[in-house]
């Protein structure tokens, strides 16, 4: 076939950069382009083990000569796929949809319908039933030359003070389909399931200044728990265990919830300190049980939180609890099976305070260090914490990020959300309590300025 005539192709996913998340974007080799005749702003259907439709913006500068295509967290959840798998893509028309009904995909989510203001959220976003969508914030509109449809959907305001991920229920007509000025937008209040086990969770998108870590536990984690059958005709054994170690705050759980959902692996939470002190032999039954659970369900991951709290140098250690948890933690690991296909991530702040023997061979004998994020890190939690707000346009997350030294990414959640409360606080006057909504044209104003951030900071 001669490759003008061709029009789909195979090609290899990779993670897109954390602020192009939930932007509906596929950056696309200029290459391929050209060989699918495809222009920035056509819209794609890919297709993984589930299919989903994306719009074509031009690869990143570093990206030049790489065949690769880049897709966010939802969008690889969306497409069935992880990134280094292979998805077929083709150029597709989305058609004007009549209807589009949408729900919440999370789970504790209340939401004040206000289809219009969704409506232009996802204006012109080729969407298909089925697919998890956030409404991601308009601060970082990339640099020119897109066609000003483009620009106009990624410049949509977002309507709420957070990123809101919701799940397309239907669309009238049915297949690839986007909103224009005449399309219904029902926002139902109830939560709905996404399909399959994938979850509108946490994805990799959701951790920032990460990058490294990222790569190391994909590495060790999520590929012999997406592809066991690998490592097995390589006769290999994944780890079974691997510690996280850094100081609070520093993004350890939601990496490791990351890592479970990307893998699409179930994931189970031990806290440390939660697990102790429970009535005699109660700490090591419950040990026992979730350890049986994980693997019952597996592939799974398994997070020990604070494992030093149970599993401290059994030197240093009085009381008889703590002995025989430790005991039993070493146990467990040392009877999990390397086909088991379950992988014991556990957190601590001092490792040099865990038992040894935890640290040998088969057990948690591998380490990654989450450190405290450097300038560039912090930025790019900021930009993941205010996704979805719309900011005041003096607000620099650069600066920010400046200012911030020290902050961990539980620091920089924190202060994002004291400036869009300091918003409301002067929004409040604006708001008629009584009638229990906000209108949206208040709704529509509702912005967190530079100076929002600057009382937060100070707090
Ligand atoms: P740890 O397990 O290291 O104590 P968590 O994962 O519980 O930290 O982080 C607490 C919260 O702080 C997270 O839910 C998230 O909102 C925020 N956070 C921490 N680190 C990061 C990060 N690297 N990127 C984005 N958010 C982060």
């Amino acid at each position: 076939m001669a490759d003008q005539e061709q029009t789909g192709r195979r090609i290899q996913v990779a993670n897109a950069r954390p602020e192009d998340a939930g932007r509906g974007l596929a950056r696309l080799p200029l290459a391929v382009m050209a060989q699918l005749q495809l222009g920035e702003g056509d819209v794609i259907e890919i297709v993984g083990k589930r299919s989903t439709p994306a719009r074509v913006v031009r690869p990143y500068k570093e990206d030049e000569g790489l065949d690769v295509l880049r897709l966010d967290g939802l969008q690889r959840a969306n497409a069935g796929v992880g990134s280094g798998d292979f998805v077929q893509i083709s150029k597709a028309e989305p058609r004007p949809a009549q209807r589009v009904v949408f729900a919440p995909a999370q789970n504790n989510l209340r939401l004040q319908g206000n289809p219009e203001a969704l409506k232009r959220v996802f204006f012109q976003r080729p969407l298909a039933a089925g697919d998890v969508v956030a409404t991601a914030g308009q601060q970082q509109v990339p640099p020119g030359d897109m066609p000003p449809q483009l620009r106009q959907m990624l410049a949509a305001p977002a309507y709420a003070l957070q990123e809101i991920r919701l799940i397309v229920v239907s669309t009238t007509p049915k297949g690839i389909v986007h909103i224009d000025a005449d399309t219904e937008v029902e926002l139902r209040a109830e939560y709905e399931e996404p399909r399959e086990s994938r979850r509108a969770d946490v994805t990799y998108d959701d951790v920032g200044g990460m990058a490294e870590t990222i790569d190391q536990l994909r590495e060790m984690v999520e590929l012999p728990l997406r592809y066991p059958e690998l490592f097995e005709r390589l006769g290999v054994d994944p780890p079974k265990g691997v510690l996280l170690h850094g100081p609070p705050g520093t993004g350890k759980t939601r990496l490791a919830r990351a890592v479970a959902n990307e893998s699409e692996a179930e994931f189970f939470l031990i806290n440390g300190p939660e697990i102790m002190g429970s009535a005699y032999g109660e700490s090591e039954k419950k040990l026992r049980e979730i350890f049986e659970e994980a693997a019952k369900a597996a592939p799974s991951i398994l997070f020990i939180d604070e494992i030093d709290s149970i599993a401290p140098k059994r030197g240093n250690v009085t009381g008889e609890t703590e002995k025989r948890l430790v005991a039993q933690l070493l146990t467990l690991m040392d009877g999990l099976e390397p086909r088991t296909n379950l992988v014991v991530i556990a957190a601590t702040n001092r490792p040099e305070a865990i038992d040894e023997a935890l640290r040998r061979p088969g057990r948690f004998d591998r380490e990654i260090v989450v450190g405290v994020p450097d300038e560039r890190g912090r930025r790019e939690i900021l930009g993941i914490h205010t996704r979805g707000m719309p900011l005041g346009d003096r607000v620099d997350l650069s600066e920010l990020a400046r200012m911030t030294y020290g902050f961990v990414g539980a620091d920089l959640a924190a202060l994002t959300r004291e400036a869009a409360i300091e918003a409301v606080r002067r929004f409040m006057p604006r708001l008629n309590l009584e009638e229990g909504t906000i209108p949206p044209d208040v709704l529509e104003e509702l912005s967190v300025t530079r100076e929002d951030f600057m009382s937060a900071i100070k707090r």
